[in-house]
């Protein structure tokens, strides 16, 4: 049977890549020898990580001034360093999730922080629309696409500051104004990579403002520097992140792609919302994420939530249980999604409608 996956993250990949990173793990750029087992420092490795940076710079119109860098820690390590490295006496940060509140957290450790808004008391689901960023702050920090929750920011933010933002769950579903940005952080894991790497574009003279003793690898200035080579980077990883890059470039770039992940979602979404048994967790369809789509039952059908869930599964919709924080279903729509994907969930909702509707 085919599988059909909207796993959150590690997600899915294209065939592409799993196929090229494959044939790498056995036979990489000819070298007779697995890319496990070759030294980053190898000219071979090195134009993998040559070829990235560019197609990164290409992809999202990186403007002159900006580095693409290539490192271990995840998106939570960022949560730390982005402070450490940029914020001086205050920050501002916008709180729209669990992702955006440990960042949140881990900003206080290295000064004040302004949370500008949070959407807490509507348990994440609405995007805070009434703020306003201080112009005395250090940056202005935000989460674009809140994985749980299955809400989005799709427009970058006009404020009075430079910007942060952890673009983990959308990074390369749209394009980019990189210029508004100090910097700019994603885990692979989402929409581009296996886990283990989390690519960085940061503006270099926004670097070396702080007071702060920064220890050498947590500082990006070491990186900027050692073009991410200051010690092992996650080789494989950043092999799959290549291979997911060129697929991105021959689908046409950001623009083709956002396109198309808007068609998956509006499909999705207005197969919910015309739904008997289904509800989106979301209201406001300028908040909903195009990544991941959150729905429920409704409360006449709730007791019914594990049956779609084992239903589902058995016909090869995999990852689609919500994240335990909102429970119900979370569908991934992910740049490596097939629109076919998208309708053989909708018509297996319409086939348990058709046996359990009321
Ligand atoms: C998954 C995710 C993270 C955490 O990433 P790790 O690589 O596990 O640290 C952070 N932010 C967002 C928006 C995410 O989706």
């Amino acid at each position: 049977m085919k599988k059909h996956n909207f796993y959150a993250g590690p997600s899915i990949l294209s065939q592409y890549t799993i196929k090229n990173t494959a044939d790498a793990i056995i036979n990489f750029a000819d070298m007779g020898l697995s890319i496990l087992e070759i030294s980053h420092r190898s000219k071979q490795f090195q134009a993998v990580v040559d070829e990235a940076v560019a197609l990164v710079k290409e992809l999202l119109e990186v403007p002159e001034g900006y580095s693409v860098l290539f490192l271990g820690g995840g998106a939570s390590l960022q949560f730390a360093m982005a402070p450490m490295n940029f914020l001086n006496k205050k920050a501002a940060y916008l709180d729209t999730g669990v992702w955006a509140s440990k960042a949140i957290k881990e900003a206080k450790l290295f000064g004040e922080v302004d949370v500008v808004a949070s959407g807490k008391d509507s348990h994440y689901t609405v995007i805070p629309k009434d703020w306003t960023v201080p112009a005395d702050v250090d940056y202005f920090h935000y989460t674009s696409n809140n994985t749980i929750y299955g809400t989005e920011i799709r427009k970058d933010p006009d404020v009075p500051v430079r910007m942060i933002c952890d673009m983990s769950s959308d990074i390369f579903s749209r394009p980019v104004d990189v210029s508004k940005y100090d910097m700019i952080y994603a885990g692979a894991q989402k929409n581009l990579a296996p886990s283990g790497v989390t690519i960085i574009i940061v503006k270099d003279s926004a670097l070396g403002h702080v007071d702060r003793v920064i220890p050498t690898m947590l500082k990006y200035q070491t990186h900027v520097d050692k073009g991410s080579m200051f010690n092992t980077p996650p080789v494989l990883p950043i092999y799959a992140a290549l291979q997911t890059l060129k697929y991105y470039k021959s689908l046409g770039g950001v623009r083709e792609i956002e396109k198309m992940d808007i068609a998956k979602a509006e499909k999705l979404y207005e197969a919910i919302d015309n739904s008997k048994m289904f509800v989106a967790t979301v209201p406001g369809k300028e908040d909903r994420s195009i990544m991941n789509v959150c729905f429920v039952m409704k409360p006449e059908y709730k007791e019914l939530e594990k049956t779609f869930v084992e239903f589902a599964t058995e016909r090869g919709m995999m990852g689609i249980k919500g994240h335990r924080d909102v429970g119900g279903f979370r569908a991934s729509l992910y740049n490596a999604l097939p629109m076919e994907s998208v309708e053989a969930l909708i018509a297996c909702m319409n086939e348990f409608e058709g046996i359990y509707a009321k």
